[in-house]
């Protein structure tokens, strides 16, 4: 598959938002080894507000799909990671212009942007122990999958694969944001929990293109 239109986007954010919801248990049972455990249930609330608002939205382009998922998380989630999960879907759009599809090209851009905006706004980066350490190779991989021609079901596998990398590495390093952060050493071993999410995420929608 080459690029997806408006409709299959919405689509793949009701993969993606389905997945969250079912990982929940997962997702609480990380962040209460290492957070306030709270982590599951606030993406839960959000990407259950996601699937309830998709199913009567009629998207205008494929940056609306962004667009919305984005605002539905910020209104819904509150809290920390709230804002940064809003920022991912968000930040990435506000200056395109609106398209009807969206190409491996595309997913790159917007997550590119996304990513900068995130880094700014939390200033974590990668070896911080959070999201970012996921997200910064998942963006790195589509954007290096779309300068070397590969589709968009290979570009989102590779991110994928590389989000999955990033969230493995978060076991082997200390924290440096968060409660975690209060754990030192005994971090080590520990996954990340919004790490855990972006793949999720990323692995959603690779599997949503393919098939
Ligand atoms: P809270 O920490 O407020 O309880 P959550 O449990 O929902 O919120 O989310 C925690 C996740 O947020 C962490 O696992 C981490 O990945 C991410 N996170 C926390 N602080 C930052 C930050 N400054 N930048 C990027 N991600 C962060
Ligand atoms: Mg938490
Ligand atoms: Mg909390």
């Amino acid at each position: 598959m080459n690029e997806l239109n408006k409709e299959q986007l919405k689509e793949m954010m009701k993969s993606v938002a389905k997945r969250i919801v079912e990982a929940e248990p997962y997702l609480t049972e990380i962040d209460l080894k290492i957070g306030d455990g709270d982590h599951g249930t606030g993406m839960k609330r959000g990407f259950l507000a996601v699937e309830r608002m998709l199913e009567t939205f009629y998207p205008r382009s494929c940056e609306e799909v962004f667009q919305a998922v984005g605002t539905c998380l910020l209104d819904t989630m509150g809290g920390a990671s709230g804002v940064l999960f809003g920022t991912v879907f968000i930040s990435g759009i506000v200056k395109r212009e609106e398209r009807d599809t969206f190409s491996l090209k595309d997913f790159a851009e917007v997550f590119f942007t996304s990513l900068a905006s995130l880094k700014k706004r939390g200033k974590a980066k990668v070896g911080d122990k959070t999201m970012v350490d996921a997200l910064e190779p998942a963006v790195l991989a589509l954007k290096e999958g779309s300068e070397d021609g590969l589709d968009l079901t290979e570009g989102l596998q590779k991110a994928a694969e590389a989000a999955k990398k990033g969230m493995e590495y978060t076991k082997t390093i200390k924290a440096r944001f968060g409660r975690a952060k209060y754990f030192g050493e005994k971090a080590i071993g520990l996954q990340d929990a919004g790490a855990t999410s972006v793949y999720i995420i990323f692995q959603a929608m690779a599997d949503f293109v393919k098939g």
